[in-house]
């Protein structure tokens, strides 16, 4: 099934993020919480793929166990970090080797200690260059892209990072994924901005159930997005309560949820982290909505 296909059903497009585990128990634990998810019914699930290409084989192992053992499409995300072209035509074609379905091509950040992006010897630049590459030599893949409602951090304006990401769309990607945003606001005037520039292809909203206030405020700042303060001052009511911080975030996710869904959204990708309670509770109190049942 084409990637982009999952969002012309007129039901929202349900999607899953992991990361590779680092353990063989961390293993055995993703899939225990995955078992459960599944039960909603996702369209695919992808995988990410660590900073410097550190876990280049794990994420395709986990798409590819994930795979084999739901039998539903799934994404592998891929980074120019620390590779040349030669290593990205390598992973794509044992990635077309093991049927995965679909790339998230992105640009990559720098890993941890180094201040800046840095094109690897004979490689590329711009997610939009590994856009052109997957397009050129392995058009199998369905590609979706990273875009930021609140602009990226090291762009030069909005409007130049809504180029760029105009220029993936034009290289042949065929969804947008948004970071993770906790104001609606950002992502319905970002949705606005995307059509008016030309871009045709869906936009679907990333989302990240908080967990606590100590991850959200880690996280917000490592990527860039804002902490509303109503959000921030609610979650800082019981510092010492995990539960009831965790609670926080479902009804703030599901409050996004609703009104993303509410608003049309074409689909919604759940950044799970490996876990399962929150998702699950957002997508059960939602379940009226009839989200892919
Ligand atoms: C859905 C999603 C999934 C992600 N998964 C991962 C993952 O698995 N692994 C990981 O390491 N990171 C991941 N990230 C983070 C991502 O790698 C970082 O945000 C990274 O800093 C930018 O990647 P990009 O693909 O958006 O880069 P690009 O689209 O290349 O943009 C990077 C910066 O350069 C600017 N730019 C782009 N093209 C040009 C151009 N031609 N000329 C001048 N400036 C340009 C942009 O405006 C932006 O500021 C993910 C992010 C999202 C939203």
């Amino acid at each position: 099934m084409s990637l982009a296909s999952h969002y012309s059903s007129g039901k929202p497009a349900l999607s899953f993020e992991l990361f590779p585990p680092k353990t063989a128990a961390g293993n055995a634990a993703l899939f225990r919480h995955l078992d459960k998810l599944l039960a909603f019914h996702p369209n695919f699930v992808t995988c990410t793929y660590g900073a410097g290409g550190s876990t280049r084989d794990k994420t395709l192992d986990i798409v590819c166990q994930v795979k084999q053992r739901y039998q539903i499409p799934v994404a592998s995300h891929l980074t120019l970090v620390n590779a040349t072209r030669a290593d990205l035509r390598r992973y794509l074609k044992a990635a077309r080797d093991h049927q995965i379905d679909y790339i998230v091509a992105l640009r990559g950040d720098p890993p941890s200690g180094q201040p800046g992006f840095q094109v690897a010897p004979g490689g590329l630049h711009y997610a939009n260059e590994l856009v052109e590459l997957i397009r050129g030599d392995f058009p199998e893949f369905g590609i979706a892209v990273a875009g930021y409602p609140e602009t990226h951090q090291e762009a030069d304006s909005p409007q130049a990072d809504l180029e760029n990401l105009k220029r993936k769309v034009d290289a042949g990607a065929d969804v947008v994924i948004t970071q993770l945003f906790y104001d609606n606001a950002d992502f319905f005037a970002f949705r606005e901005r995307v059509e008016k520039i030309g871009i045709g292809v869906p936009v679907i909203p990333g989302l990240l159930p908080a967990l606590s206030l100590k991850q959200v405020r880690k996280i917000t700042q490592l990527c860039g997005s804002g902490l509303p303060d109503g959000f921030a001052n609610r979650l800082a009511e019981k510092p010492d309560d995990a539960d009831w911080q965790r609670q926080v975030g479902v009804e703030h996710a599901t409050r996004q949820v609703d009104d993303l869904v509410t608003q049309g959204v074409a689909g919604l990708h759940f950044y799970v982290l490996n876990k399962s309670a929150s998702t699950i509770a957002i997508l059960s109190s939602l379940e009226n909505l009839s989200l892919h049942t």
